[in-house]
């Protein structure tokens, strides 16, 4: 099949920048040297600076999609001794609990209804209720809402929980600080906020949430966190990472590192919030609740979601993002991540304009 170029206006792949395309220019070269042990060390030490971890965190570089790294989380955190409170508010919590279900994990649900914003009310039901543990999806790509990380610090913190964040698609889009709100692991991914090929995976676990892993005995060979964790003291992976995108993954870094990482989050709200202004003229509304810069959810007031996506790729080699289920018949998402400009919002918008007119 030939590939053809696209405007990706998608939350991962995204358009991916210039750095990268020359980067994966490159033959993927062989890994188990001192050179590539430097990288790896190097990136893990980035990683962590951007995500604000806790001093003595581990990270595990994991060659996994997004949901991959989400049940190996959650296998290699906890087991049937524990109790997890699990927020869901759309797909992804859908997957959490789905992940708690086969691996047999107690939990409860905290379910949010389409349009309800998480508040501290929604929480009192769950106080003194003997949790060990919390899993969020802090932006809720489905829906599009960004969960208040002080609410849900705030129970873990009053109720003695580990707190598991899946920040997959709101690293680098939003503030991020995991010292600060006492997150026991992070999740994130290559081709989200880091706007490079899909592969990697990346887990970081404070030493409190270690201790945890290494006492838990796991059913597993390649997920084992503990073997990742005993490598990548010499900077290795127990198993071939997918080591074009380590490379990817290094150079974005630097990338961002000699901008900081309020210089990259601020240049993706500028870029939402200039589509968000813009669209203030069209017949189209936004959901209720706080919504993550990675992302602008948008809802038509009919049922042409589908024929809108098919036009815009068909006709203007233009890809934004559908949404699965009963809200994607009338609601697309667009994203603010990846190597794009005003201009290109520019583009998009007139073409929902005139979509829109017809
Ligand atoms: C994209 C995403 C994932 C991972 O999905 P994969 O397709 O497995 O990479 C997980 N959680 C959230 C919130 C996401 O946005």
């Amino acid at each position: 099949m030939k590939i053809k170029d696209y405007k990706l206006f998608t939350v991962g792949p995204a358009q991916m920048y210039q750095n990268t395309l020359h980067v994966r220019n490159h033959i993927v070269p062989y890994f188990r040297t001192s050179e590539f042990s430097m990288m790896m060390l190097e990136t893990i030490d980035l990683l962590k600076k951007f995500e604000h971890a806790e001093e003595n965190s581990e990270v595990i570089i994991l060659t996994a999609s997004g949901s991959g790294a989400m049940e190996a989380t959650v296998l290699n955190c906890f087991d049937e001794n524990d109790k997890l409170l699990i927020i869901c508010g759309g797909t992804f919590g859908e997957r959490f609990v789905q992940i708690c279900k086969i691996h047999q994990i107690p939990h409860e649900i905290l379910f949010l209804g389409p349009d309800e914003t998480l508040n501290k009310t929604h929480f009192e039901r769950f106080s003194n209720q003997r949790f060990t543990g919390l899993l969020v999806n802090i932006h809720e790509t489905y829906t599009g809402q960004l969960y208040d990380i002080e609410i849900i610090h705030d129970f873990c913190r009053k109720n003695g929980l580990f707190l598991v964040v899946d920040a997959i698609s709101s690293f680098l889009c939003d503030p991020y600080d995991g010292a600060k709100y006492s997150i026991d692991a992070t999740i994130v991914s290559s081709q989200k906020g880091l706007c490079i090929a899909p592969g990697l995976s990346m887990i970081t676990l404070s030493p409190r949430m270690v201790e945890k892993v290494n006492r838990n005995h796991i059913h597993s060979l390649y997920f084992d966190f503990k073997d990742y964790m005993k490598n990548i003291k010499r900077g290795q992976t127990p198993f071939t990472p997918a080591v074009g995108v380590c490379f990817e993954l290094n150079d974005m870094l630097h990338q961002i590192d000699s901008q900081g990482v309020e210089g990259r989050i601020a240049e993706v709200k500028a870029r939402c919030n200039y589509f968000r202004n813009q669209i203030q003229s069209l017949p189209v509304s936004l959901p209720p609740f706080p919504l993550s810069n990675a992302i602008t959810p948008l809802r038509f007031h009919k049922n042409i979601a589908m024929e809108l996506f098919e036009y815009l790729k068909n006709e203007k080699n233009i890809m934004v993002n559908p949404v699965g289920g009963e809200l994607g018949k009338s609601s697309i998402r667009v994203a603010h991540i990846g190597d794009l400009s005003c201009s290109d919002y520019d583009l998009l918008i007139d073409e929902l304009r005139s979509f829109l007119k017809e």
